[in-house]
């Protein structure tokens, strides 16, 4: 069972590659289309990655290879946003409510009362979702980035 933003701690990503094995991602019908068509699959109006086995075709060792084309779902991962839940998950952002849900099959989640670095990850996540922003370096393991001359992350 999901649990609510408000039980969480915090939440790093240590690039175990677990999610990419648990699950197979949903896309848009943008990331469906701009993905190469043997790695992606269409069911009753839903599209996702067609994985090989439990493989994701993108998942190289325990990482994911194309880091500037990764489906929102993956991204996200292991937040989800609803219109609708608990008291606990609801989150006032922008003038807009939401309820934020974390995924507690990722390993690496501390429970506890939420740090302000929980707080600016959640902030991350519905920029993304609510398409004003499509960076999410804060929410990615940051082994998989390299860094430029004045440190900022480059993927
Ligand atoms: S989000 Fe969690 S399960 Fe997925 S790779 Fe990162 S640490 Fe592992
Ligand atoms: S696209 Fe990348 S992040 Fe998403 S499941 Fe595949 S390897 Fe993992």
């Amino acid at each position: 069972m999901k649990l609510p933003w408000r039980r969480v701690r915090d939440w790093r990503c240590c690039a175990c590659g677990k999610c990419c094995l648990a699950y197979t991602p949903k896309l848009t019908y943008y990331e469906y289309l701009k993905l190469p068509k043997r790695f992606v699959t269409e069911k009753r109006g839903r599209y996702y990655i067609r994985k090989l086995g439990r493989r994701c075709p993108f998942q190289i060792d325990n990482l994911c290879i194309i880091q500037s084309e990764k489906p929102l779902s993956c991204k996200l991962f292991p937040f989800s946003v609803h219109r609708r839940g608990d008291e606990l998950a609801l989150f006032e952002y922008d003038g807009e409510e939401h309820y934020v849900y974390v995924d507690p099959f990722c390993p690496n989640i501390t429970l506890g009362h939420p740090s302000k670095a929980f707080v600016e990850k959640i902030i991350q996540a519905l920029k993304m979702v609510t398409g004003k922003e499509s960076d999410f370096s804060i929410l990615t393991c940051h082994s998989l980035y390299f860094r430029n001359s004045s440190g900022g992350l480059i993927p």
